[in-house]
């Protein structure tokens, strides 16, 4: 008999006949005398509705205020579960992420966790209640509602699993697993049966939204065994491993992630003198825009042109505050572009195989792509280009390192 935390996000909680197959599943993992508590998402497209009703009352949201409205999508799924177990003759007991007290910092919309009162959940699992927590939020030290960020609720699952010691963190979702790419994007696409946590950071953080980048963080953090799976259909998922657990000769690339979540800034003619980054970012860093892309180029006039990604959302701010960094520090112009993607090739087998830049570029290359900035780390690479041409990109990358085969396929096909 094993403690697991099972997650449910918004498409398999997307209606009330969902809702009583998600409490089939839970009641048969009690059947069979595990103990389980189960972290549920919003219904689908509750918290993007909830978003909108927002923002048609006030452009800008009281973020406080905001982490009220949203976080009621949670909350409702977690009482319509435990009624659901409850018809089933299971006991269940629904929690906010407040009740339970999942302490985290101030930071409304992307808190993060701190800790979490454990003491009330294992009385209740000493009970034999299935407890269903409502995931995505938290509550800061003077009791006000937060939340996670988009994706929030794996983080939520994630982290109670660390805190329970759960034998298992069980990802359920729209998918089987994880992919070598979004399957939407490429048909060819193939379910990887384990991934490096380090790899899964990667791919989360380079946009891969299967799961959230910090739930990856803390079950790597905390060593929680954690698991992809789909909602309803049966298979093994996708085990997210420490790298030393596989004998397994790794793949060079795992997998291809992308995101159109970036916009691309450039300041031209920046004086070619020392200190002219910090004088650049710093302002951006006071705004709290984070910055990802960075790019410097010196022309023969003496003078630098400085490009930089932020997300797409701190766009407006962002050229708020460079065009006014422009006018201190003298330099010609400010220009944007949001319409750009990044896509990047991953694996921690890059560490022992050269040339995966170059044959990424030559994929890219061969379908006429024109390549905007590069970045790349120890264990991934990635580029930012048209987000016209994202998706060519992804395919013809997915096609160039073979990853519709199987590791040990090589020439069998
Ligand atoms: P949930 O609502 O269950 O949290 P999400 O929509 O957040 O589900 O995540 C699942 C989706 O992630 C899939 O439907 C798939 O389109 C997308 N996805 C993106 N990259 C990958 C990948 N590498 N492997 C699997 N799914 C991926
Ligand atoms: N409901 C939230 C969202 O849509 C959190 C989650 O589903 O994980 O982002
Ligand atoms: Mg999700």
């Amino acid at each position: 008999m094993s403690l697991i935390v099972q997650k449910f996000g918004g498409t398999s909680v997307g209606d009330t006949d969902r809702i009583g197959m998600v409490a089939d599943k839970v009641a048969g993992f009690r059947a069979q005398g595990h103990s389980v508590v189960v972290v549920v998402s919003a219904m689908s497209g509750e918290t993007n509705r909830l978003i909108e009703l927002a923002h048609s009352v006030q452009e800008r949201p009281v973020l406080r205020e905001l982490d009220v409205l949203l976080s009621t999508g949670e909350q409702v799924t977690t009482a319509l579960l435990s009624m659901a177990l409850s018809k089933r003759g299971v006991k269940a007991k629904s929690y906010t992420g407040s009740q339970v007290r999942i302490l985290t910092d101030d930071a409304h919309t992307k808190a993060r966790i701190r800790e979490i009162d454990d003491e009330r959940l294992h009385r209740d699992l000493a009970d034999g209640y299935v407890i269903v927590v409502a995931g995505f939020q938290g509550v800061d030290e003077n009791g006000n509602i937060t939340t996670l960020g988009r994706g929030g609720s794996d983080t939520t699952a994630v982290a109670l699993a660390a805190a329970l010691k759960a034998d298992e963190c069980q990802i359920y979702t729209d998918v089987d697993g994880v992919y070598t790419t979004d399957p939407r994007v490429v048909s060819e696409a193939r379910r990887l049966s384990r991934i490096t946590f380090e790899e899964m950071l990667e791919m989360a953080s380079m946009g891969s939204k299967v799961l959230q980048i910090r739930s990856v963080e803390f079950a790597g953090k905390y060593n929680v065994p954690l698991r992809v799976l789909h909602s309803f259909k049966d298979g093994p998922g996708t085990l997210i491993t420490m790298e030393d657990d596989s004998e397994m000769e790794m793949p060079t690339i795992a997998g291809i992630a992308f995101n159109r979540d970036e916009a691309k800034l450039t300041i031209e003619g920046v004086p070619d003198m020392p200190g002219m980054a910090y004088s650049i970012l710093g302002p951006i860093g006071e705004a709290n825009i984070e910055v990802d892309v960075i790019v410097q180029n010196i022309s023969h006039d003496k003078t630098a042109d400085f490009t930089f990604t932020v997300g797409r959302n701190d766009l407006e701010r962002a050229e708020e505050v460079l065009n006014q960094v422009a006018k201190d520090i003298n330099a010609e112009k400010v220009t944007s572009d949001s319409k750009i993607a990044k896509v990047s090739v991953v694996g921690v087998g890059m560490r022992s195989h050269a040339g995966v830049a170059s044959q990424m570029f030559a994929a890219l290359a061969e379908v006429g792509i024109n390549i905007l900035m590069i970045t790349t780390s120890e264990i991934k690479i990635s580029v930012i280009i048209e987000e016209k041409f994202l998706e060519l990109a992804v395919r013809a990358l997915h096609s160039s390192f073979g990853l519709e085969k199987e590791p040990n396929d090589e020439g069998a096909a």
